[in-house]
């Protein structure tokens, strides 16, 4: 083990953090699991799980409703949970924080309203070539109804953004830049200040693809000077289906809802109808409540920790993975970003990524294998999918040892 990874795992107490994950305490085919799979979801710590269930417990009832104690009580909670999520990303308001179901549907809810009403034929997205599907997508959909046009930045051999083609590209036909935080596929960490700020001078607005961010780094969305930056509580110890958009209120003002229903508006008649204040005007219908507080408890529980030490202690796991890997014989890294975060995506000589996951589960590790939702990107790189070790704060030395011993078995059914 280098001298950073026993300095950080002096550090951070791990194994008392792991304590507080019930599904991290199971075995898995006979064996402790060894739970690699964290960019795709991570699991839940007991407080997350406990505000879930006390909430249906307890409070379960409707929101905004106001007609009796249990609606005065999810309605506090539900509220509070936005609140914690301002704070977390230090959004000037909370009216700022807007519920999804996650990343995907913020990236939705922004493409379909502000995307809609600003980009003309001609007009230019542009996204990296190392973006999940859900930054790509959207774009595509309302593009072709606008006749604008989703441009890829071009990405190096290495897995980094070329900042150069980005500068080249931004002319006044950009008018949005969709760019995320940390790949999932490839874990590069892209330089998201200067992209904004590039991005800024170059007159279009820019979103920022948070997913994979927000669980690894503390982010200041008024610092970054972001228009819109989208997560899901799901990668971050927080329940599924369950995520949020930052935007701008000045922007969120000038946007057109996005779904209609229940709760978005202030008055309804056959003659118009007028829309509720930010944030409700993008939340119709009735919302994951149990989801938002359990949310609110995820952030909760990142608040708790030494953010600081649990990045040190993440990046010791990546520079131990990627010693290791270096003298792994037959073991190919995807990506080599010089600044990354998380995911540790490879190929072993031999083998389909598919039967590797496969071998590896066998033992009780479990990884990703695929095209992570980064099609292009696997594209470029001439591969059908990589497997991907990825990385949350619970994860230990031990683990990347398991990760590297289940892969030197799997080797002896490959041959
Ligand atoms: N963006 C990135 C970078 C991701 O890694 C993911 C999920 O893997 C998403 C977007 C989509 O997230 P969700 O499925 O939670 O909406």
């Amino acid at each position: 083990m280098s001298e950073a990874a026993v300095q950080s795992a002096a550090s951070f107490d791990v194994a008392a953090l792991r304590a507080q994950f019930p599904a991290l305490q199971q075995e898995v085919n006979g064996q402790p699991l060894v739970y690699l799979d964290n960019a795709a979801t991570t699991h839940k710590p007991q407080r997350v799980i406990d505000a879930i269930s006390d909430f249906y417990r307890l409070d379960n009832s409707n929101v905004h409703r106001g007609a009796h104690t249990l609606s005065d009580r999810a309605t506090l909670a539900f509220e509070a949970a936005r609140q914690k999520v301002a704070a977390l990303l230090n959004a000037a308001e909370t009216a700022e924080i807007i519920w999804t179901r996650g990343t995907t549907e913020a990236i939705n809810l922004v493409a379909s309203s502000y995307g809609r009403r600003v980009l003309r034929a001609g007009d230019r997205v542009l996204v990296s070539a190392m973006e999940h599907h859900s930054n790509i997508v959207p774009w595509q959909l309302v593009a072709q109804e606008c006749g604008a046009e989703v441009v890829a930045i071009p990405v190096s051999a290495e897995g980094e953004l070329d900042m150069a083609a980005f500068r080249s590209l931004l002319d006044e036909r950009v008018k949005i830049v969709a760019v995320g935080h940390v790949s999932n596929a490839l874990g590069s960490v892209n330089p998201i200040q200067e992209i904004i700020d590039l991005g800024h001078q170059a007159g279009a607005k820019v979103l920022i693809d948070g997913a994979q961010g927000v669980p690894h780094f503390s982010v200041d969305v008024q610092a970054l000077g972001c228009d819109f930056y989208a997560f899901s509580g799901h990668k971050m110890y927080g329940p599924t289906g369950m995520g949020a958009l930052y935007g701008r209120r000045e922007l969120l003002e000038q946007m057109p809802p996005y779904h209609g229903g229940g709760e978005m508006i202030k008055t309804v008649s056959f003659a118009g109808t007028t829309f509720n204040d930010l944030p409700f005007k993008f939340e119709a219908g009735t919302p994951n409540i149990a989801g938002a507080i359990g949310l609110g408890a995820a952030v909760d529980f990142l608040q708790s920790l030494d953010r600081k030490a649990a990045a040190v202690h993440e990046a010791a796991l990546l520079a131990y993975t990627h010693e290791k890997a270096a003298n792994f014989s037959g073991l190919t890294r995807v990506g080599r970003a010089k600044q990354i975060a998380g995911a540790f995506s490879f190929l072993l000589e031999g083998s389909h990524p598919a039967d590797l996951g496969m071998l590896l589960d066998q033992q009780g590790i479990a990884v990703r294998t695929g095209d992570h939702c980064a099609q292009p990107i696997m594209k470029q790189f001439g591969i059908p999918g990589t497997a991907r070790a990825s990385f949350a704060l619970y994860n230990t030395f031990d683990d990347v040892d398991r990760l590297f011993a289940g892969l030197e078995k799997a080797k002896t059914f490959l041959m």
